[in-house]
């Protein structure tokens, strides 16, 4: 008798303008849950003060990208704020064949293209309360100037635009409501935040909106 085949594990793909607290949400979510598996992504953007190769990002040279794509190692990637980023593909569907849950931080197209290769997989989009929120986020970043601050907002609202494409979406008001309200997601039981129910598409559009 062969043993029964494991249940694949999940894909959940988090995107979020930046400002939403993405960041923070996805670690308070592994550190919860350590049968969570967390997919680092590769870029070409140089690390940032702190960032650690092999532990926040892979950080490859443009050849190394160009290469990985060429022998389709990637299973998403796309050009955000003029550097490439990409997820590896080997190691996302190894966790998964082994019945492990997997998430990935990307941006809006790199979920588009996770939808269309793994059509079963979760597509969660992170929202700010609202614009107002979001810029006074964006503004206590203090390093940043009043264009930088323009055009991250403008930047934001274009990726927010993308929330349709999603499955579910979490406003991030309070982060421990917001924190909870993923765990129902990863769990199965988000059925209050999908996208397809008439009241999450009002609240949404109505941060869009501005209102
Ligand atoms: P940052 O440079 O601030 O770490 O990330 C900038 C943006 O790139 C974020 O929206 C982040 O979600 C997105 N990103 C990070 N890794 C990947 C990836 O592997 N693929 C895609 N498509 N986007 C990514």
């Amino acid at each position: 008798m062969t043993a029964a085949a494991k249940a694949p594990g999940n894909l959940f793909v988090l995107s979020a303008p930046s400002g939403a607290g993405k960041t923070t949400l996805t670690r308070a979510l592994l550190a919860a849950d350590p049968r969570l598996r967390f997919s680092i992504s590769f870029t070409t953007r140089p690390p940032r003060a702190g960032e650690r190769d092999g532990h926040d990002y892979f950080f490859v040279d443009h050849a190394r990208f160009e290469a990985m794509i060429a022998a389709n190692e990637l299973l998403e990637h796309a050009a955000v704020f003029g550097n490439f980023y990409g997820t590896g593909r080997a190691q996302v569907q190894a966790h998964i064949r082994a019945g492990r849950d997997v998430l990935l931080d990307i941006d809006w197209q790199g979920a588009r293209q996770v939808r269309q290769r793994m059509p079963e997989s979760v597509l969660i989009f992170i929202m700010p309360p609202s614009l107002a929120e979001l810029g006074r986020r964006l503004r206590g970043r203090a390093t940043d100037s009043d264009e930088v601050i323009g055009r991250r907002l403008a930047e934001a609202q274009a990726e927010m635009s993308h929330w349709p494409e999603f499955d579910y979406v979490v406003i991030n008001d309070d982060r421990a409501l917001a924190l909870a309200t993923l765990q129902a997601i990863l769990a199965g039981r988000g059925a209050a935040c999908r996208t397809s129910d008439p009241a999450v598409r009002r609240l949404a559009a109505a941060v869009i909106g501005g209102t």
